[in-house]
């Protein structure tokens, strides 16, 4: 097969495992990617006090090929098992460690790098948020960004390919794909749930016996203690939390300025550790981050969707459940479908 121009919109890890089988199958493939950063929701922030992973968490695999693409990972240098100590509140009051029969994995040191051994070899244009996709007269698809925010009038061309996949949660995939062709409409059907997340640093040890709290009140889904990384402007290594409110919490809470979220969240954060007999110091950074597609509540059920000359793929977590793995996936069979499309 000759080498196709394939373009992926999205770096999250559904467009850089679609990218990575592409570029190994000998097409010319380039990625363009609306942040600064690759890994999309697999997020990690740096800061004074130390990175902070503040989207997904944790990786578990139930395929042999995520599984191994996680261990292949661990000897890449850029992931790591966790064995996290998780406080159960019920019936006592200890913590013990994750069930040994499921692995959890994170990237290291952060959760961005999961994404490392995928990305290479090919082009990743950052910075580019794709608004249009318009199909040309000799069967190929021109890829559009607006000049900015504000001026939808002027478009930028970014090249056309003959084949591109879309990776991006689904409202904002259905906001690409709907006007190309009727066979995206149910992706309107796809739903996802916020999710406002709080990372909070400490200076001193909060002597928690717990690194994992799961939904300790009807606010908060998750607490989490951050992997010690080396703070930039200091020596001393700071303890780093990451909080995330619930679904419920998040989407009541959709429009609220980030530094009300934050101070919420830590005052429940703060009656939280004390019911587990903590108490916290007070922290010296706190910041809120909004996922607004966070996770998928309602999938699609089915691994991609593809348009009637197959050379316009969906994919991402949303077509499968709400799991870094599922993003693997999808991204996987999304790259396979493409691969049949232009044998056509
Ligand atoms: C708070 C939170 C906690 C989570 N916890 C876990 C967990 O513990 N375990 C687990 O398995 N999963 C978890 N998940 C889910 C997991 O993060 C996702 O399933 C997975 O990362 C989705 O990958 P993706 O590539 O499909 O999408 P994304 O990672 O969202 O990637 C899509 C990319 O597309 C880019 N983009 C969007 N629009 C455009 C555009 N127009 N042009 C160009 N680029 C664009 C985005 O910037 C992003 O980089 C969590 C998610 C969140 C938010």
């Amino acid at each position: 097969m000759p080498g196709f121009d394939i373009a992926i919109i999205g770096a999250g890890i559904t467009g850089l495992n679609a990218a990575h089988i592409l570029h190994q199958a000998g097409h010319k493939v380039q990625v363009f990617e609306k942040s600064r950063g690759l890994g999309g929701r697999l997020a990690a922030r740096r800061t004074d006090f130390g990175i902070f992973n503040h989207g997904a968490q944790y990786a578990t695999a139930r395929h042999p090929g995520f599984i191994q693409y996680l261990e292949n990972a661990i000897n890449y240098g850029t992931a790591e098992k966790w064995i996290a100590q998780q406080w159960c509140a019920q019936p006592a009051k200890q913590a013990i460690a994750n069930d040994p029969a499921e692995t959890w994995y994170r990237g290291h040191p952060a959760m961005n790098k999961l994404v490392s051994p995928l990305n290479s070899g090919f082009d990743i244009q950052r910075n580019i948020r794709i608004a249009r996709i318009t199909p040309t007269d000799h069967n190929r698809y021109q890829l559009y960004s607006f000049a900015s925010d504000q001026d939808h009038k002027n478009r930028i061309s970014h090249g056309e390919f003959d084949g591109v996949i879309v990776t991006v949660p689904a409202p904002q995939s259905a906001e690409l794909l709907m006007p190309l062709s009727p066979r995206f409409d149910i992706i309107n059907d796809v739903k996802m749930a916020p999710c406002w997340a709080v990372m909070l640093a400490f200076d001193s040890p909060s002597s928690a016996p717990f690194d994992v709290f799961s939904k300790p009140d009807p606010a908060i889904s998750w607490i989490g203690r951050n992997p010690v990384t080396e703070a930039i402007s200091s020596p001393a290594p700071y303890e780093c939390w990451t909080i995330h409110a619930s679904p419920c919490w998040s989407r009541d809470h959709l429009e609220e300025k980030p530094e009300n979220v934050a101070k919420y969240i830590t005052a429940i954060t703060k009656t939280v550790f004390a019911q587990a007999g903590i108490k916290l110091p007070v922290p010296v950074f706190s910041q809120a981050h909004r996922w607004r597609f966070a996770r998928t509540t309602s999938p699609l059920g089915q691994s991609h969707l593809a348009s009637a000359d197959g050379r316009i793929i969906a994919a991402g977590d949303w077509c499968l459940g709400a799991r870094i793995e599922a993003a693997f996936q999808s991204g996987e069979a999304a790259a396979h479908a493409m691969l049949d499309a232009l044998q056509q």
